[in-house]
């Protein structure tokens, strides 16, 4: 029995604006007819993202399958759901295997809440030994291939907002469930709890500004840009695979709060850094009648906030920006410190300025779209400020590092101790004079491994060079006698531990000598006259910068590195 009061269904709909719910599950879960009764009593259409690949195809399912194949299908059916999405609010029936492809995953989770349909085993079998025209059931052993495509399928349908396990029983009492755990669904996140929602403030005199961290943020957009800056116009500068995710739900909120707002879409990647696009985006700026009491928003991850932030720098010699970091990197490096800037043929970040931000809204929620690899990467960040002066918070992350991976407050929270410290950092010396290089810890190396294979993102990713470059520092550390054993080996299994690289070893198909890194380490501008700056550490939360490191002590440390590395 379902307890407690009624579901109100039109305060659902109402809260769910423009998001579909979307029934996943396997085939025979019951999609269709508890989503057509769940649409009833919402008041949206249904729709049956099979019955309308068939309608498009003019041909039944198991008709594709055999004249084109599995592949053939799952391509038609990502961009049927994709267009579908697009199409506002709905009860919407995805076939048995689409959640299983990442986009239409992504695709869901931005413009939808997931309802896994899981219904007992045996039902299960019972339903679909009654149908079969099940094209990948057109086995000898239906009901092995059935237990075998549950027993895959089932930790990916778990990654869906809300699971409803039912036994035999009428749809009518799985629809009433869906309602009411939609309805807390719903509610838990329009009100996001107090322990998932923090403000880091960076105390810069008459540039001081907030950052706010926590999930559905980005739906407050609108109403914390507009306390900002009332009837300003906002240019959201985004790339192209940020925007179809977050673009709709920004510009929504900045419309609700009276803002009027203009998209630059860029290419999405480091490439972006560039002359050409800094002369594309300004003149777009221009042309959108950005004017000094306007405010240019950054929606993407650090390649925008570095590249919008360096427009909004410059154009007509400064105008506002907000920072909206959808990357772990972004929301725990590169939107907090003002650093903005482009790529020259020369090297990386050589043409820039110091500029802060107005605001920064951190939605802890968008890193789920992010590709596990981003994540990881960024997470090397988010352990490099345990490293450098906090190990409680270390200890925190080696206890509580898959709560982080997962979501929730322990993210929000990560998030937040990050971001402190860097603002500490950066309050203290704003324009890396001292303190702010230890911010570089694992850097000088990580560049060099960055440059070594050619910044080519399939080898290696910059927090995956950092990863490398903290546990080398930690070992040359403790080869210079500075830091014990343990905590170096405790800083490497960290990083092992979340599927991180601490050697050079790891990177596939490296082939350098340690003169080569090192030559590559020279061409950092951390280097002065033949003495390399390095940040070193006495322990774990104990790091400090070290102006003179000799080349020689480095290059030596390198070649016994490498000797075992092989
Ligand atoms: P990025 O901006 O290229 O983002 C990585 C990838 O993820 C891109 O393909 C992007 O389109 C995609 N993406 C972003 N958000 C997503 C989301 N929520 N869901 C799905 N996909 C998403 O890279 P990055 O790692 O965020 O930033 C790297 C850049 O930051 C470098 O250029 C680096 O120089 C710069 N950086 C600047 C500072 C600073 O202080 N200004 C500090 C560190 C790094
Ligand atoms: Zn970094």
């Amino acid at each position: 029995m379902v307890q407690g009061p009624p579901v109100d269904a039109r305060r659902i709909a109402a809260q769910l604006g423009d998001r579909s719910v979307v029934l996943v599950g396997m085939m025979g879960a019951g999609k269709s007819s508890v989503g057509k009764r769940l649409a009833a009593r919402l008041g949206l259409p249904f729709v049956d993202a099979d019955a309308e690949i068939e309608a498009g195809a003019q041909l039944t399912i198991p008709e594709i399958f055999e004249r084109f194949g599995e592949t053939y299908f799952r391509e038609g059916e990502r961009k049927v759901i994709a267009r579908l999405l697009g199409g506002g609010p709905q009860v919407l029936a995805a076939g048995g295997g689409a959640f299983m492809n990442k986009t239409t995953r992504d695709n869901i989770a931005a413009h939808g809440v997931s309802i896994w349909l899981k219904p007992d085993v045996e039902v299960l079998f019972a339903r679909v030994r009654k149908k079969t025209n099940r094209p990948l059931l057109k086995t000898a052993d239906p009901e092995g291939t059935l237990r075998r495509l549950l027993e895959e399928r089932s930790p990916t349908y778990a990654l869906a907002d809300i699971t409803i396990e039912s036994r035999e029983g009428p749809h009518d009492m799985v629809v009433e469930m869906a309602l009411r755990r939609l309805d807390e669904t719903l509610s838990a996140a329009a009100k996001p709890s107090a322990t998932e929602r923090r403000r880091v403030e960076v105390p810069l005199g008459s540039r001081a500004y907030s950052i706010l961290i926590g999930p559905g943020l980005i739906d407050e957009a609108g109403a914390e840009i507009a306390r900002l800056a009332p009837g300003a116009k906002c240019a959201i500068v985004s790339d192209a695979n940020v925007a179809p995710l977050y673009l709709g739900r920004l510009t929504a909120s900045l419309d609700k709060a009276g803002l009027r707002s203009a998209p630059i879409v860029c290419p999405p990647g480091e490439a972006t850094k560039s002359y050409a696009e800094f002369a594309r985006v300004s003149d777009a700026l221009i042309e959108a009648r950005i004017e000094r009491r306007d405010v240019v928003v950054a929606l993407g991850g650090g390649v925008v906030g570095d590249l919008a932030g360096f427009c909004a720098a410059s154009l007509r010699r400064g105008v506002r920006f907000v920072q909206i970091p959808t990357t772990l990197l972004a929301q725990v490096d590169s939107s907090v410190g003002g650093k903005t800037g482009i790529n020259s043929p020369h090297g990386k970040n050589l043409v820039g300025a110091f500029h802060q931000p107005s605001l920064v809204l951190a939605d802890s929620k968008t890193l789920d779209t992010l590709s596990e690899r981003e994540f990881r990467a960024g997470y090397a960040e988010v352990v490099k400020y345990g490293l450098i002066g906090n190990r409680n918070f270390f200890e925190f992350l080696e206890a509580k590092w898959r709560n982080v991976f997962a979501g929730g407050p322990a993210r929000a929270q990560a998030i937040a101790t990050s971001c402190a410290a860097k603002a500490r950092i950066v309050v203290a010396d704003e324009t890396e004079q001292g303190e702010r290089a230890l911010l570089n810890l694992g850097h000088t190396f990580g560049h060099a491994l960055e440059a070594l294979t050619h910044y080519d993102s399939k080898r290696l990713v910059h927090g995956e060079g950092v990863a490398i470059g903290m546990a080398a520092a930690f070992r040359f550390s403790r080869e210079l006698g500075l830091c014990s054993g343990q905590d170096a080996t405790r800083v490497e299994a960290h990083l092992k531990a979340v599927g991180l690289p601490t050697r050079l070893r790891d990177i596939p198909g490296l082939d350098a000598t340690a003169e080569d890194v090192v030559a590559a380490m020279r061409q950092d501008k951390k280097v002065d006259r033949g003495r390399l700056t390095f940040i070193l550490a006495r322990g774990i939360g104990e790091s400090f910068v070290a102006r003179d490191v000799d080349e020689g002590s480095v290059s030596a440390f390198l070649t016994r590195e490498m000797a075992i590395s092989i």
